[in-house]
């Protein structure tokens, strides 16, 4: 057993939070602190210090050596640059510890060495990284020893967002704005701020480390890029909330452990549909601490994992074949007074205001569906969205009886008279309390789905940041809100404008509704007719980032200029083409030097047997083995002239100059190639003699973790 610890004593310790920073830092700091990070005001240098002395203070209490900005680049993972607090050696030979302001609030690495997708070629290398003072700073505990990390945005020398982090603050400005502007119109004077809140659902493989590491594919690449199937997959259903075996279960507890020292507030953790598959949820919060609490998650489940042995595999598709992973994006708007514009309440059809945000909400779906798509959009996510896995490739918004009825009645008659309530739910059973259901059930194969007083978003992979399908959901529903309001704030009569609006809102964009199963063909035709997109890959959606309308909306709040969409456009060309390049290379060293040489060599074994066997016997019955000497080398064959056209693909995929014509070919030549080199592999894993086979199997990776 481990030792007893109680949560509400370490959760949060090692976080410079607002209970710290009351308690340490002078009356008047602490209260100027507040209001930059209420009131967005600017935070002077003086104040920094006094800050950035008792961070440093408290952070070498918690043994930190060095410090950190802990950055979000266009990677997809997290950067960092560890500076140690030490000043130059005094006269008297020692050092004194000291971090300053300055410091605090701004750093410069090199930012040459990351993507910025043309910007740098246009303006100097150099990049700085500031201060988010509305995400708290934290320790890090690690081999390293502990660390204080100060969590950053990253931009370029003239102030273009190279990270994942600008963007997105500038998105939440943009949609409190516009929310509070709809909350006046409503009569609303006392809510000062209006945040979206985020709650990502994160699933992943476990899988044993030892076994990981005998598998080049997964090493490099992160999927598996062979394998055949195993006898069983997820077909019977018994994973899925199944008991959580011992190994992963104290793996479970020490992630928990380790995220709620971060004040990161792991929740909900279970198995998920296919074999060694898992899901761990945190209870929602701010937009952007929710965006680096996802970022430390991820860091936590990978890093925890290798001290159990085990390896985490956060990406979306690791196992052809069984289900791949993805992340759930909870979003709604709440006020600092603690209203949520999201809830609908008991009567939703006499809710005037909720049903003009989410008739706004319908309206920036339906309008800026390709951009929403393409903000999920990332290499791995191409082996789920459109490829027969949750949820589709079209976006829809799924409402439920409720919602949906009462927009019927809207579109029917103009006005909504009544709301279907929830029943009592009667379990039969005498000792089983009968209770109220929800007056709406839920759609898991909806990519937007209304769930009671949230939206969620459930296209985004499994190992993407959530932040850029953030940026876009706020700002395009800050664009619709805006144009919402200058309508209402020219009306003579509101309650009429209002209602009005509401019925037209509802009335045009009523086609991105949908209540049915996402993954039926039938919907696919129905969408169809219904002039909704079906996106079937990355490189076919990243386009819709410098569509007119998205650059307008973009531009209107100033989330991007049309120069930073331009070069992320760049980004995710060159990261598709990288990636696949990487993936067929992959293949092609796999192939050459594992698994060619296990079947010759297994192809030799049965020949030898062959002769030995017929030198025996004469008379001996050797068809097995005739037949499958005959069918090994077939294809083996097959495999060689395979990999040899991989090559080739490869080799012109690298010659090509970049932009989106090479991420074309990525995904129409090459990868094309290595599903043909895959067959034969797949097929020869079947009749090789598993002692000769080069690398676990499928079968070993996902039922013996
Ligand atoms: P599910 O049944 O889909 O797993 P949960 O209630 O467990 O739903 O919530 C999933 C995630 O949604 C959690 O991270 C939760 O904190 C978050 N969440 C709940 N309410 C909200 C809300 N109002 N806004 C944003 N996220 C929310
Ligand atoms: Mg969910």
């Amino acid at each position: 057993m481990s030792e007893f610890i109680n949560v509400v004593d370490i959760f949060g310790e090692n976080v410079f939070n607002d209970t710290v920073m009351q308690a340490r830092l002078p009356k008047k700091v602490y209260r100027k602190l507040h209001e930059v990070i209420e009131e967005g005001q600017e935070l002077d240098l003086e104040t920094a210090d006094v800050i950035a002395h008792e961070m440093k203070e408290w952070a070498i209490e918690k043994g930190a050596t060095h410090y950190s900005h802990w950055f979000q680049p266009l990677t997809g993972v997290t950067a960092e640059k560890h500076d140690a607090f030490i000043t130059a050696p005094m006269s008297s030979g020692k050092v004194l510890m000291s971090f300053s302001g300055r410091e605090l609030i701004k750093g410069e690495p090199d930012a040459s060495s990351f993507p910025s997708g043309g910007l740098r070629a246009t303006f100097e290398a150099r990049g700085y990284t500031a201060w988010d003072c509305t995400s708290p700073a934290f320790v890090r505990q690690d081999a390293a020893g502990a660390t204080l990390c100060i969590p950053t945005a990253f931009c370029s020398y003239t102030g273009e967002a190279l990270d994942q982090k600008t963007p997105l603050l500038r998105s939440m400005e943009a949609i409190n704005d516009q929310s509070l502007r709809l909350l006046r119109l409503f009569g609303n004077t006392t809510s000062k701020r209006v945040t979206p809140q985020v709650g990502p659902e994160q699933e992943y493989f476990i899988v044993d480390r030892d076994k990981y590491l005998k598998r080049k594919d997964l090493i490099f690449t992160g999927r598996t890029l062979f394998g055949a199937m195993p006898p069983k997959g997820q077909e019977m259903d018994d994973h899925y909330f199944g008991a959580i075996r011992e190994r992963i279960a104290a793996y479970m507890h020490d992630v928990n452990l380790e995220l709620w020292r971060l004040g990161v507030s792991a929740k909900t953790q279970h198995n998920e549909v296919a074999p060694a598959q898992h899901e761990l949820a945190p209870i929602y919060a701010k937009c952007n601490v929710a965006v680096d609490h996802n970022q430390l998650m991820m860091e936590t489940l990978k890093k925890v994992a290798g001290r159990h042995g085990l390896q985490c595999l956060l990406h979306e598709k690791p196992f052809a074949g069984v289900n791949g992973s993805g992340k759930h994006n909870n979003w709604s708007l709440t006020t600092d007074d603690g209203i949520n514009l999201l809830d609908p309440g008991e009567t939703p059809h006499e809710n005037v205001q909720f049903l003009l945000v989410l008739t706004c909400i319908l309206k920036a779906i339906d309008r800026h569906s390709a951009l929403m798509r393409a903000s999920a959009a990332d290499v791995g996510n191409d082996h789920r969205l459109g490829a027969n896995e949750a949820p589709p490739a079209i976006l829809s918004v799924y409402l439920g009886d409720q919602l949906g009825d009462v927009l019927n009645q809207l579109i029917r008659t103009g006005v909504a008279t009544h709301s279907i309530e929830g029943e009592m739910l009667e379990t039969g059973v005498k000792s089983i309390p009968d209770f109220m259901k929800d007056a709406t059930d839920r759609n898991r194969t909806s990519p937007f789905a209304f769930t009671g007083n949230k939206f969620e978003f459930r296209m985004l992979g499994s190992q993407d940041s959530v932040a850029q399908p953030n940026v876009v959901l706020n700002t395009i529903v800050a664009e619709a809100f805006a144009e919402a309001c200058e309508v209402l704030e020219q009306a003579d009569d509101f309650e009429l404008a209002v209602h009005d609006l509401i019925k037209k809102y509802a009335v045009d964009h009523q086609r991105i509704v949908f209540n049915g199963n996402g993954y039926s063909d039938e919907w696919k035709e129905e969408a169809k007719r219904r002039g909704l997109l079906n996106i079937l890959s990355m490189v076919d959606a990243i386009p819709a980032y410098i569509a007119p309308e998205s650059v307008a909306a973009f531009e209107k709040f100033g989330v991007f200029t049309k120069t930073e969409l331009e070069s992320r456009v760049e980004i995710e060309y060159e990261i598709y083409a990288k990636t696949i390049n990487i993936e067929a290379r992959a293949m092609i060293n796999i192939a050459s030097k594992q698994i060619i040489p296990a079947a010759v060599r297994s192809t030799a074994e049965i020949a030898d047997s062959l002769s030995k066997v017929k030198n025996a016997c004469q008379e001996a019955d050797v068809s097995v083995q005739t037949e499958l000497l005959t069918e090994m080398s077939a294809l083996l064959a097959e495999t060689k002239r395979a990999l040899a056209k991989l090559w080739e693909a490869a080799d012109g995929g690298s010659a090509m100059s970049g932009g989106r014509e090479q991420a074309v070919y990525y995904r129409d030549v090459v990868k094309t190639a290595m599903d043909v080199l895959r067959s034969p592999v797949d097929r020869l894993e079947m009749i090789v003699d598993k002692e000769l086979w080069p690398m676990p199997s499928y079968g070993d990776l996902i039922f013996e973790v």
